[in-house]
């Protein structure tokens, strides 16, 4: 039975504004806006240019997974650079989407949903869901019907190559699979099979690996499947980490999909990182400086959670022409700004050595899980968001708002 459930229409005071005030350059930015909040930076061209590479190289359908930058301004980037499906978890996720591109195709991508999320799913349109133990499943016939469902089954992966290992929590194995792909193809009018090699992954056959898989499992359960999705996963650098060209993890996934005769399936992908990771950055102020640590006005709490828990190294540089070409570089560590000891990030990293209180740093590389992480822990929040590139129209100057918390910048592109 359908759920009596009226689609409940995003709440009319979250505002969905996709513009940013536009800047030239960093510099400018810093100079323009005299506070001490922490400033995220979104460079348009850069998640353009992901896209393309992803669209042109990629042969099946490319979603976004929203949680690695939901910023209205970054969904409307994507969606305008042609990338026309989304993968969403939440409730927030799915009526961002369908406010900034109400055309994209959404699929549920979370293995473990909320009954009162499935129903929202559904009555939104979305016939996608992916789900890895019976259980789910009950959930998901039960909460929408079960007449045209699109079923998407996400398989365990043994630990890869990936700098963040998702082994852990999600994903069904062996014997147990082959059942749930018996039990869901029953009822899917589609049926898809779905893995996560881990995020930054640094190894193109770990993809190839997951497909044979796929076919084993597929084999087991003497099911036909009308869908491969190859997940998420897809790297980009940073300091240490030095990943392969896209261009080896397309091959090594068409290679994968022709040897293990998935060729005839249409196939879908849904990076996160390789789209936007590379494409925003966070300018911090130095607030302190004890020898080789530095105190900033951002943190672990803010948008620099994984360079604290995960001690992830991120390119780093001064704002502004400053002496930096004379000055030696040195190891720095930093602290974020609220009282947590756990507001730590070991680094090391490297910045000229006459780095002072009031100098900015760009922290780069930071469009994906950066943003993204924030909390107002302890009173430290900043919505403060620009766009920075070449040849776009200059924005209006917008003096920043007067407050600490959530100071939002308006302005047009
Ligand atoms: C987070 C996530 C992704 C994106 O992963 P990246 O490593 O950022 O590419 C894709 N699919 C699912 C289901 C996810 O949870």
């Amino acid at each position: 039975m359908t759920a009596m459930y009226a689609y409940a229409q995003p709440a009319p005071d979250i505002v969905y504004d996709t513009t940013l005030t536009h800047f030239s350059s960093v510099e400018d930015v810093v100079a323009t806006i005299a506070d001490d909040l922490p400033i995220h930076v979104i460079y348009k061209r850069t998640i353009e240019q992901a896209a393309h590479a992803f669209l042109t190289s990629f042969p099946g359908e490319v979603m976004y997974a929203v949680k690695c930058n939901p910023t209205p301004a970054v969904l409307d980037m994507l969606a305008r650079a042609g990338i026309s499906a989304f993968d969403v978890a939440s409730i927030e996720e799915i009526d961002a989407v369908r406010r900034i591109a109400p055309l994209a195709k959404m699929y549920f991508m979370h293995p473990v949903k909320s009954r009162k999320a499935i129903r929202h799913a559904y009555m939104a349109g979305i016939r996608d869901f992916s789900l890895d133990s019976q259980d789910e499943l009950v959930k998901i016939i039960e909460e929408t019907g079960a007449d045209d469902l699109s079923l998407v089954i996400r398989l365990g992966l043994p630990k890869g190559d990936a700098a963040l290992d998702l082994s852990g929590k999600f994903g069904v194995i062996g014997d147990e699979a082959v059942a749930l792909m018996r039990d869901a193809r029953k009822i899917a009018s589609s049926l898809a099979i779905s893995f996560h090699v881990g995020s930054q992954c640094m190894n193109p056959d770990s993809y190839a690996r997951a497909i044979a898989m796929v076919r084993e499992l597929v084999d087991q359960a003497g099911v036909d499947i009308d869908m491969l999705d190859v997940g998420g996963g897809f790297p980009v650098a940073y300091p240490g980490m030095t990943p392969p060209p896209l261009a080896d993890f397309m091959k090594a996934i068409t290679d994968a999909v022709e040897l293990y005769d998935f060729g005839h399936l249409p196939l879908v992908c849904e990076p996160g990182r390789a789209l936007v990771g590379e494409g925003g950055s966070v300018l911090v102020k130095v607030e302190l400086r004890k020898d080789d640590k530095l105190y900033l006005n951002d943190g672990t709490f803010g948008a620099l959670f994984d360079a604290g828990a995960i001690g992830w190294r991120y390119p780093v540089r001064v704002v502004g022409d400053r002496k930096q070409e004379d000055a030696k570089v040195q190891s720095f560590s930093f602290y974020g700004p609220t009282c947590d000891s756990m507001d730590y990030m070991e680094g090391p990293f490297l910045l000229p050595d006459d780095i002072e209180e009031g100098d900015w740093i760009e922290v780069s590389h930071l469009g994906a899980y950066g943003m993204a992480m924030r909390t107002r822990f302890n009173g430290f929040y900043s919505d403060l968001t620009v766009s920075v590139g070449p040849n776009e129209a200059t924005g209006a100057v917008i003096l920043p708002m007067p407050c600490h918390q959530g100071a939002a910048m308006a302005g047009t592109v």
